[in-house]
């Protein structure tokens, strides 16, 4: 037995699962899930020595690579000073100053300590400023793990309200409206429908949660006339995107103002982080100025901003890191793009700049329902053949491939050609 399968045995009799996080079970690839003992750049090691190229970055912080060595010497310097005050820190002031500087629809911030935290959090302000209570969210977005966001994180019916998991209360999921990524008739019918009750609409600007998808031309912006025109907020969920498309995240990508902006992920460089932000008078409403209560014994925590702060200088120091990650994610995909087509296989490939996903199905995948058209057992045995090969992908299929600027050209050649290699061994 290997130690990964070792520490799987004992971790089973103490944790659900044996994982903090589902995912990390492998539940739908199967096999024993690698314990990981250390990363550096675009590298991770297992508890048995064995080496892979890195394309989950912990499912997004790791932009620079894994333990860059700028970021690790800030979070040492700040842990010197103390781990936590649970109290006004200069490291917040920075830090917010840093969000608020790159992303223009964000005039105020708030730190949490995870993007589920930071979603919860900014769908209570969008109730609280508007005065209504239903939200809507679209089947196959992912925006963490609280009550009302668990409805149809996976497939759901069009007008919704049936939770996705045992213990949402039905009444928390019946506020939850239901529409359908890329479909902006579904939006519409429940804006008819609903008109002032709804107080936001939440979406993730691409879609990353059920392989990466990307919103079509106009849909965006469709969305945000919408939402003026029945006075609903728009929220965008950028825990993946934000830092990542660009320095000013999807909003800025798309040239769209959302009224609310979630961060999570590269804003705490992988430390456990989440922040929520827009526009001034919405964040006024929260306590202690307003009446939306919100608070967090270690939001803020000093360790935890030093290394957010690092990872945010340095990229903003930097802008060519983004577009030398943004050319060679573009290189890489298409390369895959280019033997798919070759070879003539039946599989798509979704990408922007430095995420991307391959679908075990031919049709073009614009939303859950064509999504879900993929062969995830053929998905299980390529996840399988690229680990054994030294390539760790997520265990999934409906999960993104996150590069980092640690990726080296010859890490992305080396990954091809077991690719390669993995596709003459089809037909699947
Ligand atoms: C990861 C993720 C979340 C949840 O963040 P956690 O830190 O895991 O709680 C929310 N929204 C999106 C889009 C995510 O990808």
């Amino acid at each position: 037995m290997t130690n990964s399968e070792n520490l799987f045995k004992e971790a089973i009799k103490v944790i659900p699962g044996g994982v903090n996080s589902p995912v990390r079970a492998f539940p739908s690839v199967g096999g024993a899930p690698r314990f990981i003992k250390k990363a550096y750049g675009s590298h991770i090691i297992d508890e048995d020595n064995k080496e892979y190229i890195d394309y989950i970055g912990s499912w997004g912080p790791m932009l620079l690579g894994h333990n860059h060595h700028e970021i690790q010497a800030a979070v040492v310097e700040a842990a010197q000073s103390g781990l936590s005050f649970g109290a006004a820190t200069k490291l917040e002031v920075t830090m917010a100053k840093s969000i608020c500087e790159a992303v223009p629809a964000v005039e105020m911030v708030r730190m949490v300590n995870s993007g589920t935290e930071a979603v919860m959090s900014a769908i209570r302000v969008a109730r609280g400023f508007t005065k209504r209570e239903k939200i809507i969210k679209f089947t196959g977005c992912y925006h963490g793990h609280s009550d009302a966001m668990l409805v149809a994180a996976g497939s759901g019916a069009l007008t919704g309200g049936v939770p996705d998991s045992a213990g949402v209360p039905k009444g928390t999921a019946q506020d939850t409206l239901i529409a359908h990524y890329n479909d902006i008739d579904s939006v519409k019918i429940l804006f008819e429908k609903y008109q002032e009750e709804i107080a936001a609409v939440i979406i993730e600007p691409v879609a990353a949660n059920m392989g990466v998808v990307i919103t079509e031309d106009g849909f965006l912006q469709e969305l945000r006339n919408l939402c003026h025109t029945y006075g609903a907020l728009l929220i965008f969920d950028e825990v993946i995107t934000g830092f990542r498309l660009g320095l000013g995240g999807a909003s800025e990508y798309y040239h769209i103002k959302p009224d609310l902006i979630t961060f999570g992920k590269i804003i705490g460089a992988g430390m456990p982080v989440g922040a929520f932000g827009g526009r001034r008078e919405i964040m006024e409403q929260i306590a202690p100025l307003g009446p939306v209560y919100q608070a967090g014994t270690l939001s803020g925590n000093p360790v935890a901003m030093a290394a957010g702060i690092a990872q945010l200088k340095i990229l903003t120091e930097d802008p060519t890191i983004y577009q030398r990650l943004n050319e060679r994610g573009q290189w890489f995909y298409q390369q895959i793009e280019e033997m798919i087509q070759q070879k003539n296989l039946p599989l798509t490939i979704n990408h922007i700049g430095s995420l991307g996903s391959m679908f075990f199905t031919p049709n073009k995948v614009r939303d859950l329902t064509t999504a879900k058209m993929s062969d995830t057992k053929a998905y299980a045995s390529y996840f399988h053949y690229m680990l054994d090969h030294g390539i760790y992908l997520a265990p999934a299929q409906f999960e993104a491939m996150f590069l980092s600027s640690a990726h080296t050209r010859e890490d992305l050649e080396l990954t091809l050609e077991i690719l390669s290699g993995y596709f003459e061994k089809l037909p699947l």
